[in-house]
């Protein structure tokens, strides 16, 4: 099914306010296999208002309108959509009663107030619980529904969430069912690049990606009238994910974190883990310590930015430093070695780098990072060139830093 989205307010026109609304409404029209064709900003203005509207009932099935259905005479959706759609606007006793109710609660109602139990004769009336303007269900003589919603996002979302979406999922004979794959480790062209003749051959399910820093994400939706229909449409291309990617893929799960993976897995095999930190300063640690339960898994992470620091506190040997400099594989070799010892933990992380935009060199260029992972005897170290800003190369290094804790992990488990 086709939509329109309206925004009303000559505010977003002038660029006040930021047209937040259209993005949520989108993303959850598109969420629920909808089409959304066309976004229209209109001011507070009845002539082209008239007009937004009328096109919009000619040329989709459902058009969604929010803002200007407060008190004000400047506030005339209800208004137009009505002329639009040749109804009369009549008083609504039950959503007079929620107004009265609402300002009980708060303060006085004014007349203008009442303004807004106005509705669109025999349209259906969702209860504003955030607000006094109720929203609106309005059929056109054609047959394409007309939504009317309140403009403040306080409002809107709770009202699309608890009434309007399960309102369009029932218009609906198929339902998308979607799946999610998130990988690490391999960039999104690699990704684009090892998936292009499913992507070229795709109808249902489709597949799409979605490159974030450090991480691709993989989504893979189908259309279908169960969700029996839908796994079954799903399961031959997750298959055909999990084959081509295998351990490059860190979670299935929409909700969970490459963070979150790396302290299940830890936990899972009662391991601790430590980081010292150059150019990251605690990032690496502060993502671990984002997911709840993290106690188990760190007792401790050193941010050894300078050179005295990573000798005094981690015991990087002061020749390593001056022969090879504080970049180099050997000092985040010794690093990763030095801190699991300080901390007393199984799997130490040394991270060192240049983020820039300063102090790189035509042999160590900014984006160079060395990431260190030592488990037992043993030690990875990895040259990273990332590019981007300070910021970006701080972020991708600690992905890769996380992601390398996750392969030894996977290691283990396959030994
Ligand atoms: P009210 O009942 O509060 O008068 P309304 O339905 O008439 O609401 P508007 O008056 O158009 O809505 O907008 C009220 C406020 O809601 C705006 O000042 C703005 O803060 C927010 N708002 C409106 N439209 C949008 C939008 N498209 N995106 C983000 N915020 C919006």
């Amino acid at each position: 099914m086709r939509v329109e989205l309206i925004t009303v307010g000559t505010e977003i026109l002038m660029g006040n306010i930021v047209n937040t609304n259209a993005a949520y409404l989108s993303e959850q029209c598109v969420g629920i296999g909808l089409s959304v064709l066309y976004e229209t900003t209109v001011g507070d203005n009845e002539e082209r208002m008239l007009d937004a509207i009328r096109r919009a009932i000619s040329r989709v099935d459902i058009v969604i309108l929010t803002g200007g259905l407060g008190p004000t005479p400047d506030d005339l959706t209800k208004e137009m959509v009505a002329k639009a759609l040749g109804k009369e606007l009549i008083e609504d006793a039950h959503s007079k009663e929620m107004i009265a109710s609402y300002f009980q609660k708060r303060q006085k109602v004014t007349p203008n107030n009442w303004k807004q139990a106005l509705i669109i004769e025999g349209c259906m009336v969702l209860d504003n619980h955030n607000g006094t303007a109720p929203g609106l269900i309005a059929e056109a003589e054609n047959g394409v529904k007309c939504i009317l919603l309140p403009g403040p996002p306080d409002e809107l979302k709770p009202l699309f969430a608890e009434q309007v979406r399960p309102y369009l999922e029932s218009l609906q004979e198929d339902h998308f069912y979607s799946k999610m794959v998130k990988i690490c480790g391999v960039g999104e062209s690699a990704v684009a690049d090892r998936i292009g003749d499913l992507i070229e051959a795709q109808t249902n399910p489709t597949i799409a990606t979605y490159a974030k820093i450090g991480q691709v994400h993989v989504r893979v939706t189908a259309m279908a009238k169960t969700p029996e229909e839908g796994e079954r449409l799903l399961a031959p291309m997750m298959g055909e994910l999990r084959k081509r990617f295998g351990d490059d893929i860190f979670t299935e799960e929409e909700s969970v974190t490459l963070e979150e993976t790396v302290v299940s897995m830890l936990r899972e095999h009662g391991l601790t883990v430590s980081f010292a930190e150059s150019c990251t300063g605690g990032m690496a640690s502060a993502r671990i310590v984002n997911v709840p339960g993290a106690s188990d898994v760190l007792n401790a992470s050193f941010v050894t930015y300078a050179n005295e620091a990573k000798h005094k506190l981690i015991g990087v040997k002061k020749e390593t430093l001056e022969k090879y400099g504080a970049v180099s594989p050997q000092t985040a070799s010794e690093m990763a070695f030095g801190v699991a010892k300080a901390a007393h933990a199984d799997i130490g992380v040394g991270i060192t780098g240049i983020a820039g935009p300063d102090g790189g060199t035509p042999e160590k260029p900014v984006g160079l990072v060395y990431i260190g992972v030592a488990y037992g005897d043993d030690v990875a170290v990895i040259e990273n060139h990332f590019s981007g800003n300070r910021e970006k190369v701080r972020e991708r290094s600690v992905n890769v830093a996380l992601d390398l804790v996750r392969r030894a992990l996977l290691v283990k488990k396959n030994s």
